[in-house]
């Protein structure tokens, strides 16, 4: 018989939406969206000998995800971790920053030009984190989070943590928490920013990545979560929503990518029609919110 996917954290029933990649398990009491570790036969596997297999990324895994920071160049950056940062940063006695999954640490380096503090990230791939060490001069430590028990972050306490899109490769929140609890400082920041768990997330990530989150947390189950373990909301902000076959596959930078995203916007299209009966016009939507606690 085969058992009903429940979900992981309150064991409670869930949805399935179907995406290219994977299936996708909804829950209904945490509104968390889990992904399974494997993935689906999927049409990206026809094109595996034609170009369309770079611009599809069907062939990347945990590995060799972020291989390509191997060969990055310092230069200026400035992204939004950048300008929340600064201004974030005013008014407050922040002197060390933990960014965790911080790479290639760009960001590092440019708030380090304007601020005096310590900007230390982690990464889960040793190879990269020394290479990210050379570059940019930044203490990278190794923590993985498929193994957070074995992170090699040094036993002392941050006024600011980051989790910057990247919690949603957590699947362990509770040893999450704990490595956090003791990495706080009192009266310390963790700031945790990703995409709110609904289906415009969860097929985009589907159609454009072969190794996407495996938890897309919904923002009052993280808050629900952190609060019962000694972290105080401080602010939640929502950030403009986009159309995400819009914001993702309308523009083209060559004619392979022009076929690329036509392709991509038929399946999108195929895949709103098979989940019709599950979703929400507002589920078309890309939304992201960015979520700050205050530690006791
Ligand atoms: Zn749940």
């Amino acid at each position: 018989m085969i058992k009903r996917y429940i979900c992981r954290i309150c064991k409670n029933k869930t949805i399935t939406i179907s995406s290219l990649r994977f299936l996708f398990y909804k829950c209904k009491i945490c509104n968390n969206i889990y992904r399974p570790d494997h993935n689906k036969f999927n049409i990206f596997d026809y094109l595996k000998k034609t170009s369309f297999v770079k611009l599809s990324n069907n062939y990347k895994n945990k590995k060799n995800q972020f291989e390509w920071y191997l060969n990055f160049k310092r230069k200026s950056y400035k992204d939004d971790k950048y300008f929340f940062l600064t201004k974030f940063l005013k008014r407050k006695k922040i002197k060390k920053i933990l960014d965790i999954s911080g790479a290639p640490g760009l960001t590092g380096i440019e708030i380090k030009k304007k601020n005096k503090l310590n900007y230390e990230i982690t990464e889960y791939n040793d190879k990269i984190s020394k290479h990210i060490k050379k570059i940019t001069g930044l203490s990278t430590y190794i923590l993985d989070f498929d193994n957070i028990k074995k992170n090699k972050v040094p036993n002392k306490k941050y006024d600011l943590i980051l989790i910057w899109y990247s919690i949603y490769y957590c699947k362990n929140i509770v040893h999450l928490i704990d490595f956090l609890k003791k990495r706080v400082k009192k009266n310390g920041y963790l700031v945790i920013s990703q995409n709110i768990p609904n289906f415009a997330a969860i097929t985009k990530f589907s159609i454009t990545e072969s190794y996407p989150p495996y938890v897309l947390y919904d923002h009052k189950f993280l808050v629900q979560k952190f609060q019962k373990s000694e972290f105080n909301l401080f602010d939640l902000k929502f950030f403009e929503e986009k159309f995400f076959i819009k914001q993702y596959f309308f523009k083209s930078k060559s004619f392979y990518n022009f076929i690329y995203n036509i392709i991509c916007i038929l399946i999108s299209v195929y895949y709103i029609i098979t989940n019709y009966f599950k979703i929400s016009f507002t589920d078309l939507f890309l939304k992201d919110y960015l979520v700050i606690f205050k530690k006791n």
